[in-house]
């Protein structure tokens, strides 16, 4: 029984109320056919979607078997929907989208029921409306009759006691709709059935009561055919006992909607791959930023600190054989072994005060770059030297060409200090696309490769190698240091025999008795790895009167401080180089796992990019916290820009929902079918973007430049973040877009979607 006490309704808008009907007094029994009738406006539908509880009532009592409703909130109102009211609408309110056995098996989905036990269910209520041979036919693809019998099913099936149309013939041509009211008629024995209608003749013969409206107010309640009705007065309804969609059947659903809409489906897809291309690209520039910060700072020991050059010593700090560096070179991810690995160290200087500038080259064998030479000749006495550049670099030609002409002088620019000599370029010539990449790479600004004959390149690295040593002078119990003298400079004289010295006269006097008659000192040169003494006779002393004569040089000023030895006791003391290696990485990304691989076969390894980092920990904090607010300003860019699209994308779904709630869906359902949605959809797009990306960094096809880089800088371990972070960002864009939508009641979502 449901009885409606003296109850009205008003619609507020822009400072005037409407009244969509006003104390309206009613009581409907179970049994009954009631058409209700009157002109357009006279509140007809108003009236039927109170009692559908799709609306509201400002006024009055509804009693639903003898229980008042206004107290019901939201979900009670959902809750007595689902047990006692199906609808049928005008506007017929299918899922075209979905076959005619889609949408009454939904009906009875998302009334908790599991789709293996309900398809012959299914099946027989189809059968019932005569729609056996369209069970596989898409709903968009009806004619309205055909669509108007899937709404009496899908009315029927939930076996709720109350059926409730509104003018479900309004859309209909005549035949069709005699029909759909003879249908209704038969299949709705024992249920409270209320048509609204402005067609009553169509009705007639069926109803057992007619109510007619006016201009908000019941005019007429007339019994008729009381032969055919089975009402008891005050019988109670026999409410359906629904659940509630299970997450079997939410996934399926979510899936279904996923592909059902194929247009929806790409859209979606283009703005998941956005979102999460997008995410990858902020992530990875990221990643970028830090190793770009990586290379803000210096050490004093090492001047190439590029981010792909490991340093290697052995465990023992014995001198490296041709097996250890067969050993290093087969390690995986090795691009090449460094045995000359302080030249790396050292950048040598080309200037020419005449033309007033100068330029910065990495040494190297000339031999090695004679097939690069397109000017000039190559270098045959220690004096000269050939430089190879980028050839498009028009900066650079000009001066190389100048410098070709000109006596140039030249300067190793290595830790020790400086050792001017004059030099010559007598030839140059253009270096590889390798090549240039390869210097891009260096932190010591170089602007080309100066090859040399070996010998000087020999020179060049011992005076490294000497400028990695500190130095001593010893004689008798006195040391002089650095830190206790002062600058001197051990330096090669031509001039000088083995076994001997030439050391300045301020020197040989300094320290008082015990050194003052001294007839020989002991160098000592100590590098990290080794001590070396080599005692020497002091063969004669300079100064400044006596410069030109014994040293050979007139300026006093530019010698002083030198002390001449040998070249074979200087090689004593700096000749061995190869304490120390340098790998170098292909891929920079692992160069952590090759930093294991390396110490795993025995060696000890000094990643100097890393302390080069460090060595800046203030600034690197700054850019830290830059490129962190940077990636989370561009993330939130990216959501709420999907978001936008998202939503637009969704309002092909709109009527999806509204329609979803009107047979039941709760809140909680709509949400978790479209995160569902959401989530399948972001997986593929996050598939494709990871695809791309791996492909690209394996290169398995031609990539742009960007999609290179950016695979360079993710690893195993990002996809995973990057997947959990976009994870929750589709989560997130689902439950907003989810809080949007139901901002609005069912039925006002429903009248907007219609
Ligand atoms: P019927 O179905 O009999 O044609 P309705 O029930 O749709 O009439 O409308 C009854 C009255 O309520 C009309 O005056 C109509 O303008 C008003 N009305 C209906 N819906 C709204 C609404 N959402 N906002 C304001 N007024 C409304
Ligand atoms: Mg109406």
């Amino acid at each position: 029984m449901l009885k409606l006490e003296r109850v009205s309704k008003f619609y507020a808008g822009e400072g005037v109320v409407a009244s969509g009907f006003s104390k309206v007094s009613l009581q409907f029994d179970k049994g009954e056919f009631v058409a209700i009738t009157g002109e357009s406006g006279s509140g007809k539908s108003t009236l039927l979607n109170v009692i559908s509880g799709l609306d509201s009532f400002e006024e009055g009592e509804m009693y639903v078997d003898g229980m008042p409703t206004s107290g019901f909130s939201g979900q009670d109102m959902e809750e007595y929907r689902k047990k006692y009211i199906g609808n049928i609408f005008q506007t017929f309110n299918l899922i075209n989208s979905y076959t005619v056995y889609q949408n009454v098996e939904l009906v009875l989905l998302l009334a908790g029921y599991k789709k293996d036990e309900i398809k012959d269910k299914v099946r027989d209520i189809i059968k019932k409306v005569g729609l056996s041979e369209y069970e596989r036919t898409k709903a968009s693809k009806l004619s309205g009759g055909q669509k108007q019998r899937v709404a009496i099913a899908r009315a029927l099936a939930r076996e709720t006691p109350i059926i409730v149309a509104d003018e479900p013939t309004g859309n209909l041509d005549s035949k069709s709709a005699a029909d759909v009211i003879k249908l209704l008629h038969d299949v709705s024995e024992d249920k409270l059935v209320i048509i609204v209608t402005h067609n009553y003749d169509q009705v007639e013969p069926y109803v057992t009561r007619k109510i007619t409206m006016h201009d908000g107010k019941v005019v007429e309640d007339r019994k008729i055919n009381q032969a055919k009705a089975e009402t008891n007065g005050n019988e109670a309804f026999v409410p359906s006992n629904p659940g509630t969609l299970s997450p079997a059947s939410t996934a399926r659903l979510g899936a279904r909607n996923t592909f059902n809409l194929p247009a929806k489906f790409f859209l979606l897809l283009f703005v998941f791959i956005f979102l999460c291309g997008g995410t990858f690209m902020a992530y990875s520039s990221f990643k970028n930023l830090g190793a770009v910060g990586a290379g803000s700072g210096y050490t004093n020991f090492f001047s190439e600190a590029r981010a792909d050059r490991i340093v290697v010593t052995k465990a023992d700090r014995s001198l490296f054989t041709d097996s250890d560096y067969e050993k290093l070179a087969s390690i995986d991810n090795v691009k090449a072994v460094e045995k000359e690995d302080l030249l790396m160290d050292t950048a040598i200087v080309f200037s020419n005060d005449d033309i007033g500038y100068y330029i910065n080259a990495a040494p190297a064998k000339a031999s090695d770059y004679e097939d690069m030479l397109v000017a000039g000749r190559m270098p045959e006495a220690d004096d000269e030297a050939i430089f190879l550049f980028d050839d498009d670099d028009a900066y650079l030609s000009d001066s190389a060409m100048d410098m070709v002409l000109d006596k140039v002088s030249q300067t190793y620019d290595n830790n020790s200090g400086t050792g001017y000599s004059d030099m010559k370029i007598v030839g140059y010539g253009h270096l590889s696309d390798e090549m240039l990449e390869y210097l891009d790479g260096s932190t010591n600004w170089i602007d080309g490769i100066a090859g040399f004959t070996d010998e000087k390149l020999l020179d060049i690295e011992m005076a490294q190698a000497a400028g990695d040593s500190s130095v001593e002078i010893r004689t008798g119990d006195r040391i002089l240091t650095m830190e206790n003298y002062g600058y001197f400079n051990l330096t090669v004289g031509p001039s000088v025999k083995e076994g001997q010295v030439i050391l300045p006269e301020d020197m040989a006097q300094i320290g008082g008795d015990g050194y003052k008659d001294a007839t020989e000192i002991t160098v000592r040169a100590e590098n990290p790895f080794e001590v070396k003494d080599v005692t020497l006779q002091i063969a004669k002393t300079y100064n400044q009167q006596n410069v030109g004569t014994v040293v050979g040089v007139k300026d006093f000023e530019a010698v002083s401080g030198n002390i001449y030895i040998s070249r074979a006791d200087y090689e004593k003391l700096f000749g061995d180089l190869h304490y120390q290696a340098s790998v170098i990485a292909d891929d920079v990304q692992d160069i952590g796992s090759l930093e294991t691989a390396i110490e795993d076969a025995g060696f000890d390894t000094f990643y100097i990019n890393k302390a080069y980092t460090s060595s800046n920990a203030s600034m690197t904090a700054i850019l830290n916290t830059f490129r962190t607010l940077i990636l989370a300003g561009v993330l939130i860019v990216l959501f709420f820009v999907s978001y936008f699209i998202t939503k637009l994308i969704f309002k092909s779904r709109n009527s999806y929902f509204s329609i979803a709630r009107m047979l039941g869906a709760t809140r909680e359902n709509c949400a978790a079918l479209l995160r569902w949605d959401m989530f399948i959809v972001f997986n593929i797009a996050f598939a494709i973007v990871a695809a791309l990306v791996i492909g690209a960094g394996e290169a398995l096809y031609p990539a742009p430049g960007i999609l290179i880089s950016l695979a360079g800088y993710i690893e195993a371990k990002d996809y995973v973040i990057l997947y959990a972070v976009l994870c929750v960002m589709a989560i997130l864009l689902a439950a907003r877009y989810a809080r949007q939508m139901f901002r609005k009641t069912a039925m006002n979502a429903h009248k907007e979607e219609v």
